[in-house]
Order: structure tokens, then sequence, then C-alpha cells
């Protein structure tokens, strides 16, 4: 008995008057009270680097942060399920998810996938219409710029500046045969730098699925933070793009940033409410900071070799759950619904309008036979004739 207490008390720790937890990873974490763990949820999932994350991986990232608090996984859970903008903006449920690429790179900025999102409705106050993106096939690390065209010379440039200046030369980078992709120009510059440029047909339209992928996580992003200021989402881009690398990634189970650089980023939250890196970080000497940094640098290869394995795993449950049926919801009278906007045609290019994909809520007024609804708006008309229940979602409030 006394040793269990023991063994309680040395999972916590006060140092200079805050109270720390220990994890089963050995983690130190700083222990909030109501007022900053609501504040901390907030954040995370709306703020500053905030990426609209579910629930759980929110709890996640708040930990690797450096926070903890009794609640969070259920506090994180909640506050990700009443989000207005996750709901209307969510995916629409009876879209299976695109498979990732089969081709894995096994090295940070070996592979790109690229692709052009646009145009988009309306363009940015700027006159953008469309952006150009590019992600790295093993840590998901993600470029993106901005254009109000997109020419051969928009690409070969991004590519210089964004890629080769920053990153090295890609052995290989994967397009769509989209014209701006598949000109001399580009051709040139792809026989200078050596790449192997690889072009997915329209008959093998998935093998570019990890750019797509990406887009669609970056545009609902943008959407997301841009609901109230449309027209900005030239200026919100850079936020976008550091939310998406430090946002935990499910295929890797790491953050493209700590596959790239070894270490978790310091985001802005942690200053404000000091994490205890960072208040260690300033007691260290700078011999300590760079003893310490050395072995994050050393462990660098590990984390990597496990996110490939990771990527593997994820792969293989992909290709299983791919052709899992719809799952079949039914609703009670009473009860808030969203409404998926139609006409609904399957294979539209993403990130056409930041339009959401979801109306409403909307009240359940009546039940037919046969999986129809009939719903009211909150004013109590009848915003349309009965429809199906595929075409709904639960609201919630
Ligand atoms: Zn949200």
């Amino acid at each position: 008995m006394a040793a269990q207490i023991r063994k309680r008390a040395l999972r916590y720790a006060f140092v200079n008057d805050t109270l720390y937890r220990r994890t089963f990873d050995q983690m130190w974490l700083r222990c909030l009270g109501t007022k900053e763990a609501d504040k901390v949820v907030a954040e995370v999932h709306e703020g500053l680097c905030g990426a609209h994350q579910s629930g759980p991986k929110m709890a996640a990232k708040i930990k690797r942060m450096g926070y903890y608090w009794p609640t969070m996984v259920a506090n994180c859970i909640n506050h990700a399920k009443r989000c207005h903008e996750c709901q209307i903006h969510g995916d629409v449920i009876h879209q299976p998810p695109n498979p990732l690429h089969p081709t894995i790179a096994s090295w940070p900025f070996e592979c790109w996938g690229t692709d052009i999102i646009g145009p988009i409705d309306p363009p940015s106050s700027a006159g953008h219409r469309f952006i150009l993106a590019a992600t790295d096939y093993f840590s998901k690390w993600a470029e993106a710029a901005p254009f109000k065209e997109v020419t051969s010379e928009h690409v070969i440039n991004f590519f210089t500046h964004n890629i080769v200046y920053r990153f090295g030369v890609p052995r290989r980078v994967i397009s769509d045969n989209g014209t701006a992709f598949k000109i001399t120009k580009i051709y040139k510059f792809v026989e200078r730098h050596k790449i192997d440029w690889r072009y997915s047909s329209i008959y093998n339209p998935r093998a570019n699925g990890l750019a797509e992928a990406f887009n669609k996580t970056l545009v609902k992003l943008l959407k997301k933070i841009l609901t109230k200021n449309k027209r900005e989402w030239h200026a919100k881009m850079v936020e976008a793009l550091w939310a998406y690398r430090t946002t935990y990634k499910t295929p890797t189970k790491a953050t493209p940033y700590s596959l790239v650089f070894g270490v978790e980023a310091v985001l802005p939250l942690e200053i404000e409410l000091p994490s205890l890196r960072v208040a260690i970080q300033y007691d260290l000497t700078q011999e300590q900071n760079a003893r310490l940094r050395t072995e994050e640098l050393d462990a660098l290869d590990e984390v990597r070799l496990r996110a490939q394995q990771n990527l593997e795993i994820y792969r293989a449950r992909m290709a299983k759950s791919f052709d899992r049926m719809v799952r079949h919801r039914a609703f009670q009278e009473g009860e808030l619904v969203l409404v998926l906007r139609r006409p609904i045609i399957p294979h539209r290019k993403i990130g056409g309008k930041f339009v959401s994909n979801w109306e409403g809520p909307f009240v359940i007024e009546k039940v037919y036979l046969g999986g129809a609804y009939q719903l009211i708006d909150l004013e109590g008309q009848r915003p349309m004739p009965p429809i199906n229940g595929r075409y709904l979602k639960k609201y919630h409030a």
C-alpha cells in the first residue's frame, strides 16, 4: 500500500509552484486548471495553429505540447463535436476515403506529389484563383502558394524556390496531366535536375491520391479558418500550412514537422503558458542545449523508421476498409440534422468553391416509411420536400 502511494506520488512533481504529471513514456506534463484547459482546447481546435482536428487527435496534440488535465480527452471530443464549422464543412459520409498512392518514399523530400487546386470561386481579394501545392510523400510536409493563374513558369518557379532551394532536388515528382505540368519548359527543368517526373493518367486517377488528399485537407482547413472572411484565403494560407505541418497525421502517427526536424515545433501557446520543455530550455546553458539537441537528432532515424512502418500498416488498412459499405442511419422526430448540399456531383474537382458541404441545422418534423424525412427550419418553415436519410447527418448543438 505504502509502495503504491509512493509510486503515485512519483507521477507528480512541483517545479516553481507548478504541478507536473509524468506520463508513461516519461514526459512531464504541466497540469492545467479548468480555465486554462478551456483556453488550450479552443486554441488547439480553432486558434492560431488550430487545424479543426477531431477530439482524440486534439488530446494527443495537447499532450505532445506538454499539458495535462484529467478530462482532456472527453473535453476535446465534446469541443470538436460541437464546432459549427466542423459540422457544416464535414466530409460527405458516403464517400470512401482516397487510398494513398502505392509508392511509399522512405526518406523526406525524395518524392513529391503536386497538384493545382482551383479555380476557386470567389477569388481572393488579391485576385488569386488557384493554389499550387506539393506534398512530400514520406513526411507529409506540404508547400503551397496562391496564384492568379498557373502556367508552367509558375510551376518551375514554385519548384525552384519552395522545393529545390529549401529541401533539395527531388528524385521523383508525381502530377496529373494538367497542361501546366506537360510542356517543353517543364521537360527542360526536369532534364536539368534529373527528376523522374511521372504523370498519373485519367485512367488511374488515384495515382496522385496523396496530393489530392492533402489538397482536400488544406481546402477544408482554409474553409474552416475563413468562415468569416472568405476573400482573405491567400493571406491565411501560411497559417493553414503551419497548422497542417504541426498536426499529427494518422498514416505516419507523427507530425510532418517532427519527421523533418526531429522535435516538435514550439507553438505560440507554449510560450504563453510555458510547458516544461520551454521552462527548462530557459535555464539551459548553450552546451547543455546543444547536447540535448544532438541526442534528439540521433534519435531521428529511429523516429523515421517507425513512421515508415506506420505508413505501411496504414496503407494495408486503408485498402481493406475501402470497400466497406455505407452505414445505415436513422433519425427521430425532433432531432437536429444537417442536409448535404446538392446536386451531388461525385467526382467534382476539390476546392471549387468555399461553400460548406452541409446546410442547416434543420429539425426532423416527420419520419416516413422507407427512410424519408420531412424537415423544418428553425423558423418552422419547410425548406424542401421529404428527403432521404442518406443526405442527412446528426447536428450537435
Ligand atoms: Zn472545428
